[in-house]
């Protein structure tokens, strides 16, 4: 199983500004000098040895996800970040320009939705667009994004075959060679997470969500989603402090899914939902305060003689692909 983030960041694209990129090119250039290197033809050896996000931060485009295994693929959420994955699409380079084309909706929040008036198979005739959603309204909803004034082309005029399925809740539907169960996440309008299982992996989709239930017992119906997964996605969009006083805001911290994650044995986390307001420097504290977290938990339960599971854990940054 293949998953690649076309976009990370929550609530509303966002990027630094073209004076926060200079100040940002200032601190790169000087790394450079300052870790040794002195000429021109050392740079890509520089580039590459500096993550991604320390160069290019950790994106402008707001949630999408999709998820390959083989020839099969689907799509969670519309965010800016289709647009890019559109691209790719229509490069020819996937071999799959027509579709059929399986696109997961969690809710219908502007971040999660942004991008699909955006989705070029859309207008291509031919082509099979399937969206899906727990939420019955869902038709309306996908229509009413192609709206005057709001987007010139109506839904009337898209040249694609579109089919609506609306899912029942905690049911697993089979989709082009993957199994997809929809789990109520924790948010002000309700929202589905998606277990995603193919290629003999599991994907957990946990944006957007307060994680407010922690607890089995809280979980409830909801606790699937959490076990015998490879590779959850989780909402930590808010520090600790900023958990408590935004509550019900409907978005959570890294210290949530990561107990979440050693209590389950997830294998791996990735953390998103970046604030639009979240610099690489905020992003890169909330690393910090999440890896001294971690680290308590598993001092803990050393001296307390007990074995937590190793989770391997980091902030997604848009572009990122991660192979299971
Ligand atoms: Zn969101
Ligand atoms: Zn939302």
């Amino acid at each position: 199983m293949k998953v690649k983030f076309w976009g990370v960041r929550g609530s509303l694209p966002s990027s630094l500004s073209p004076a926060e990129w200079a100040s940002h090119t200032e601190g790169v250039l000087r790394n450079f000098f300052a870790s040794g290197y002195r000429d021109l033809s050392q740079i890509s050896k520089y580039i590459q040895s500096v993550e991604t996000p320390m160069l290019g931060g950790y994106g402008v485009a707001t949630t999408c996800v999709e998820v390959q295994a083989g020839r099969s693929q689907i799509i969670i959420d519309g965010g800016s970040g289709i647009r890019n994955l559109s691209e790719q699409i229509m490069s020819g380079t996937t071999g799959r320009s027509k579709g059929p084309f399986h696109i997961f909706m969690t809710h219908f929040h502007w971040d999660h939705v942004i991008g699909l008036p955006f989705f070029v198979p859309n207008f291509i005739p031919g082509c099979e667009v399937h969206y899906y959603a727990v939420q019955s309204e869902l038709p309306d909803l996908i229509r009413g994004l192609f709206r005057k004034p709001y987007f010139p082309v109506p839904f009337e005029a898209l040249k694609a075959q579109i089919h609506f399925h609306v899912l029942a809740e905690r049911q697993p539907v089979k989709v082009d060679g993957f199994v997809v169960t929809p789990y109520k996440l924790d948010h002000p309008d309700p929202c589905w997470g998606y277990k995603v299982e193919g290629g003999g992996k599991a994907y957990a989709h946990c944006v957007d969500t307060e994680g407010t239930r922690v607890t089995r017992e809280d979980l409830g119906p909801d606790l699937p989603l959490y076990q015998g997964i490879d590779l959850m996605y989780f909402d930590a969009q808010y520090t600790l402090p900023e958990l408590a006083e935004k509550a019900n805001w409907g978005h959570s911290a890294a210290q949530v899914g990561l107990d979440i994650a050693l209590r389950e044995g997830i294998k791996k986390v990735l953390f998103a939902h970046h604030d639009p307001g979240a610099r690489i420097e905020h992003v890169l504290e909330l690393k910090r305060q999440t890896r001294e977290y971690y680290e308590s938990r598993l001092r803990f339960a050393n001296e307390k003689g007990e074995k937590l599971p190793a989770v391997a854990w980091d902030f997604a940054h848009e572009g990122l692909e991660v192979s299971l």
